[in-house]
């Protein structure tokens, strides 16, 4: 596939259609960022570029890298209506897997003299590490009322305010979620996980901003130069990954049963118009509830360090926006409005200025999108632009995106070698554990910078402000 990429502009390449593709596919990315491409991304969009129902192109993001089923940084829509697909795959397996960012009202001075204490508290306040378990019960009937009311449900359980929701995609709350489909298993792996961060590449960072790029839409944002912002990476915990094990394999099944070609069976998929697909649709969106309650929860536990070691602390909620979701949106193809269920694995929803999806105070600035990067390099917020609609289904990257598997970067670098690094910069890391602080090294993943900036010379979003790594409680 590598060999049939053409040049389309700057910043945007496509393959054209051949053999079973539909669609062309079409990557954003500057000529370093292609050079240095895992070549699996083109194969793998192509075969998503295939599926049926596929609506205009498949999509790879600046960030792209080898996923299960599509790639890591791949956008599909597909049309209900012509046929058209949902892919468990085409989610991944940590359903709604998101970032959010808080504003803190602090300065880097207010936070650089207690950074020691700030980490140690936040590490032991905040459930991280592999099947972390939370303070938080929840008997069947509570988890029902979780998976149906996501941040609504926190709320009305006291961890967050009103003001929040305004603050997340959907309000907080997915329509349509069914915990009727989501398995006995996957709620009991859930029973005692609301509220922590998991393990992996999840984190809980604390930052400073570094540079402000559009000083209007920062200030309407709440980013000030040299303020300290808090982002949290976590997802949809167990409950999410028993959902997509749970749905998987079923699909492979019922791909077989309609007739549907699979060019690998990671791609698993169903019509959106059969009984699995509205399934799969109803325990995905309890996941996506899953992981925004989660973050909720979570949110409230960081309110509570920084009031009690920080008293002068004001944390808001910036934004709070999925990577890995299927969603229902309208965009215009070729001109005329088409409701699309819009696959992003590893890709940020980046709705323009004037969507009636975003808040009436972000109406103008259109939507936060928010990139971390590594524990080591800068993370990103950036705003949704009106040409990213047309040009990606409102969709832009979620990360550096990485650059070599895990065990690659096990190979290469020692967690405690990592930490001792990253001390010298300033950097604390609260790591659950060191195999995974090496996983996740700074070197494992691409360069944040030419990710971002290639995602802007696209068209797909714009700078609004850097941010630097001062503390990270890693998964
Ligand atoms: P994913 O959602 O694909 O698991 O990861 C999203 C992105 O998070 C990665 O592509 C990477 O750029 C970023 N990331 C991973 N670990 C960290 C971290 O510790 N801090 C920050 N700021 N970003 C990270
Ligand atoms: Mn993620
Ligand atoms: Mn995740």
């Amino acid at each position: 596939y590598a060999e049939k990429l053409k040049r389309h502009s700057d910043c945007a390449w496509r393959i054209d259609p051949f053999g079973p593709m539909q669609v062309p596919v079409v990557v954003f990315a500057d000529k370093s960022l292609i050079d240095a491409m895992d070549e699996q991304v083109y194969a793998q969009a192509a075969h998503v570029a295939a599926l049926p129902g596929v609506v205009q192109a498949s999509y790879a993001m600046p960030d792209a890298h080898w996923g299960y089923g599509f790639p890591i940084g791949g956008v599909a829509g597909f049309d209900a209506e012509q046929g058209g697909v949902i892919s468990a795959g085409g989610v991944g397996f940590d359903i709604a897997c998101g970032v959010r960012a808080l504003t803190t009202g602090l300065t880097y001075d207010d936070v650089e003299r207690c950074k020691g204490p700030l980490a140690t508290m936040l590490a032991h306040r905040i459930p991280a590490g592999v099947g972390s378990r939370g303070k938080i019960e929840l008997s069947p009937g509570e988890m029902d009322d979780m998976l149906r009311g996501g941040a609504h449900w926190a709320v009305s359980r006291g961890y967050g305010t009103q003001e929040d929701i305004a603050r997340i995609e959907e309000n907080g709350r997915m329509a349509g979620a069914e915990p009727r489909f989501v398995s006995d298993h996957a709620k009991q792996r859930q029973k005692d996980q609301v509220g922590t961060l998991g393990s992996g590449n999840h984190y809980l960072e604390v930052q400073r901003i570094s540079a402000i790029y559009d000083a209007t839409i920062a200030e309407v944002f709440g980013l000030r130069l040299n303020d300290i912002v808090v982002l949290i990476h976590c997802g949809s915990r167990g409950l999410g990954h028993q959902v997509a094990t749970d749905f998987l394999p079923r699909m492979v099944k019922a791909a077989k049963s309609e007739g549907i070609e699979l060019p690998e069976k990671e791609l698993a998929c169903a019509p959106i118009k059969s009984d699995l697909g509205r399934q799969y649709y109803g325990a995905m969106n309890a996941g996506i509830n899953c992981a925004v309650a989660n973050r909720q929860v979570l949110t409230h536990l960081v309110r509570r360090v920084f009031s009690d070691l920080l008293p002068g602390a004001d944390v808001r909620l910036l934004y709070d926006v999925s990577h890995n979701t299927c969603k229902i949106e309208e965009h215009l193809v070729d001109g005329k409005p088409r409701t699309l269920y819009i696959h992003r694995k590893g890709a940020t929803r980046a709705f323009g200025p004037g969507h009636p999806a975003l808040p009436p105070d972000l109406q103008q600035t259109g939507q936060p999108v928010l990139i971390g990067g590594t524990m080591g390099t800068s993370s990103y917020v950036l705003a949704g632009t009106r040409t990213g609609m047309e040009l990606s289904f409102g969709s832009c990257c979620h990360g550096a995106g990485r650059a070599m598997s895990r065990k690659q970067a096990t190979q290469r670098w020692h967690g405690k070698d990592v930490v001792m690094h990253l001390a010298q910069k300033g950097i604390v890391i609260k790591g659950a554990s060191l195999r995974g602080v090496a996983e996740e090294a700074p070197g494992a993943y691409k360069d944040v910078t030419a990710v971002v900036d290639a995602s802007e010379k696209a068209g797909l979003a714009r700078k609004i402000a850097r941010l630097e790594p001062l503390i990270c409680v890693k998964g």
